[in-house]
């Protein structure tokens, strides 16, 4: 290990616990919920094998009244949950961790869709996610059954083996609804001063602490800032007050600033390495008790920086911990070069935000540790040596090198470009994606470990150089490309707009001449991003879209509102609801998405953001000569990077072998049936 990361590794006690090291997974959604509790012990055994010190749960609800169906949660709402979290705990005491659990209760944020039954408020408030239901007020009887449900999902928890209990008062959920003048008008004890608002919390750190504090410890979760101003929660007004007033009450704190949860994990377009720090470092000097917090920390330099600086006592970490749950033992075994870092672009949120189970774009095994009994740094070598040819050096090409490299394969990489990355070398270089490149470098830096692999940039193949090289077996991963035709996610344009560019055409230098358009039916970063940084090299833009919003599927990644901010604020023009029928030769024709009514915009430069289409025009000659060959990533399905480096290790990871990996699912037994 490096002497100057020593410090990373000391022990830290917290209440009546010691964490083993100062590597602190902090609580975060995997999807996998109460359904799927095997592969939920699997993933946080990771963790813990590849070093974190505290690994915890996702959230886990105390009752009924709070259910987030369909999203993925854990549940302690009687005794019969006991035994499934109890593998969860027990998968991290095998690797010497604490293992913490976030107990839940969402309050006016659960819509309780499976469970039906109302949900409860401080006041009387719409359910923020599914209108148009109502919770309704707790009064002084609801508010001791409540804080009886937390005393009792405590002792629960502690007998499933968890080391580190929380009471959550972050991410605007119930104790937080109570704490900020913005959801709380109450008039009794638990209303009014901010004494009074904070009474519930106080109270259910007191109770958990009676219930389990004599061998647990209570960590309290608080968002320190709602970014609201003055009239919610803020770090120098009352978040600062709170911190003051409950400062010794819990044995960890786990600040960070909330109210939505985009606040706390937003991405890299729209924040830096270590960007909670202003609203968070001043927690530690108010308490005696240790502190974690967040900011995509992945330079074990900025870790100890946060250390010495006295900021936290611990890396808390959500997003590098599932980019590489091996972090903490690189880092240790003076491997800090082989961390694979979090690129911070929120895939893994938007699997939380689709209700399906997590999903990253630089770990391809995350969630698939029990499934399909993926080991992220693991793999299994082949069984006869093979001679492997990749074409092709995107995201999927890079990982298709890498696992069959790992696995002992002859492989060969040729890639027509001069510079290895595909895709990740042109859009990396949009505003805010500079942290993508990262997909490449790590890949390309594994890569030039292994003896076995060749590289060969600027090596255009065709079908007759594949055939002619003699592999055993050939790998396309030639990518994608921007359809021209105007066919996008809204349906079968299929128009001609002979004078349109399309993304290629602008990463390529393409001149753009006067007022421009952009048409944006994919709806992902691309258009955004384009109208962004067009806008920037003062260009007058318009944005068009059939959709509603700016970049709509970016909702997912907890971006959207960051993305249309930013682009009304640097002046683009965002015509919404509006598709695309006719480019003259200044002007384009849009049609109202309802009434089909038709406007003008003037256009000097027409840019269509649609579909993409595999660029795999070797596969068919390749089949025919008789080649044994595969495709992979865009090539065979334009999709996200995310995609392409799954469908890539999902390809290397069954290369050789003679049947179709099973797709484990959990299932309750069938008793009785037969
Ligand atoms: P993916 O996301 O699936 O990895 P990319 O579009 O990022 O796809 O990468 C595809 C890569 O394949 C690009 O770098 C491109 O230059 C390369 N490529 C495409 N056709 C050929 C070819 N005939 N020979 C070598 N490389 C190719
Ligand atoms: Fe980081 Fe993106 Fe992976 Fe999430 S999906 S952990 S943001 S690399």
């Amino acid at each position: 290990m490096d002497p100057a990361h020593a410090i990373l590794f000391e022990p830290v006690k917290i209440g009546p616990v010691t964490a083993p090291n100062r590597f602190y997974q902090t609580p975060h959604a995997t999807g996998l919920g109460w359904q799927r509790p095997q592969a939920g012990a699997a993933l946080r055994g990771m963790k813990a094998e590849g070093g974190w010190g505290v690994v915890c749960t996702e959230y886990c609800s105390i009752h009924p009244t709070s259910d987030d169906s369909p999203h993925g949660f854990l549940t302690l709402w009687d005794d019969s949950d006991i035994a499934a979290l109890a593998l969860t705990a027990d998968a991290i005491h095998a690797h010497g961790s604490l293992a913490g659990i976030e107990l839940w209760h969402g309050g006016a944020h659960a819509s309780n869709r499976m469970t039906r039954v109302p949900g409860i408020a401080p006041d009387v408030q719409p359910a923020m996610f599914h209108l148009p239901t109502t919770a309704r007020a707790m009064d002084g009887s609801d508010i001791k059954v409540f804080r009886g449900w937390q005393r009792d999902a405590a002792l629960r928890a502690k007998r499933a083996g968890f080391d580190i209990i929380y009471v959550y008062a972050g991410h605007d959920y119930l104790p937080f609804q109570f704490l900020s003048g913005r959801s709380n008008t109450r008039g009794d004890a638990y209303g009014g001063s901010l004494e009074n608002r904070a009474r519930l919390l106080r109270e259910m750190i007191e109770d958990t602490k009676d219930a389990v504090g004599d061998t647990c410890a209570v960590a309290v979760r608080l968002a320190v800032d709602e970014l609201h101003g003055p009239r919610g929660i803020t770090s120098e007004g009352e978040g600062r007050e709170v911190i003051e007033m409950l400062a010794e009450l819990p044995d960890l704190w786990d600040v960070n600033i909330a109210g939505a949860l985009g606040n706390d994990s937003k991405s890299a377009r729209f924040s830096p390495e270590g960007f909670q720090e202003p609203y968070v470092a001043f927690v530690k000097s108010l308490t005696s008790k240790p502190v974690v917090s967040v900011g995509r920390f992945t330079s074990p330099e900025t870790m100890v920086a946060q250390i010495k600086r006295g900021v936290q006592d611990f890396i808390g970490a959500a997003r590098p911990s599932i980019a590489d749950p091996f972090l903490p033992l690189k880092i240790r075994e003076g491997r800090a070069d082989e961390i694979r870092e979090c690129i911070g672009c929120n895939m893994c949120r938007a699997a939380n935000n689709e209700a399906v189970h997590l999903r990253c774009t630089q770990n391809p095994t995350i969630a698939e540790e029990w499934r399909q009994g993926w080991h992220p740094e693991r793999i299994a070598v082949l069984p006869k040596r093979q001679k492997v040819l990749v074409v092709g050096a995107g995201p999927a090409g890079l990982e298709a090198v890498l696992a069959l490299g790992r696995r002992g394969a002859e492989v060969t990489l040729a890639e027509k470009a001069g510079a290895l990355g595909g895709r990740i070398l042109r859009e990396s270089t949009l505003p805010g994606l500079g942290t993508w490149i990262r997909v490449r470098d790590w890949r390309a830096h594994m890569i030039g470990k292994l003896d076995n692999v060749q590289v060969y940039p600027g090596s255009k193949m065709t079908a007759a150089d594949i055939a002619e090289f003699g592999a055993d077996h050939v790998v396309l991963a030639t990518g994608s490309r921007w359809r021209r035709d105007g066919i996008g996610a809204s349906g079968m344009l299929g128009l001609d707009f002979p004078k349109a560019l399309i993304p290629d055409d602008i990463f390529a230098g393409a001149v753009v001449e006067g007022r421009v358009v952009i048409y944006d039916d994919e709806h992902y970063f691309m258009g955004g991003a384009l109208a962004e940084r067009l806008s920037a090299q003062g260009h007058a833009v318009c944005y068009v879209t059939p959709h509603a919003t700016a970049s709509s599927w970016t909702a997912l990644t907890d971006e959207q509102g960051f993305v249309q901010t930013r682009l009304l604020k640097a002046g683009v023009e965002i015509v919404p609801l509006h598709t695309l029928v006719e480019q003259s030769p200044d002007a384009i024709r849009l049609a109202c998405a309802y009434t089909g009514r038709e406007v003008e915009r003037p256009c000097g430069t027409l840019i269509l953001v649609t579909g993409r289409i595999p660029v795999d025009d070797l596969y068919a000659p390749l089949v025919a000569m008789g080649v044994a060959v595969s495709r992979i990533g865009d090539c065979l399905q334009p999709s996200s990077i995310a995609d392409a480096v799954y469908s890539a290790h999902r390809f290397a990871r069954g290369f050789g072998g003679a049947v179709e990996p099973v797709l484990r699912r959990e299932k309750p037994p069938l008793k009785g049936i037969l």
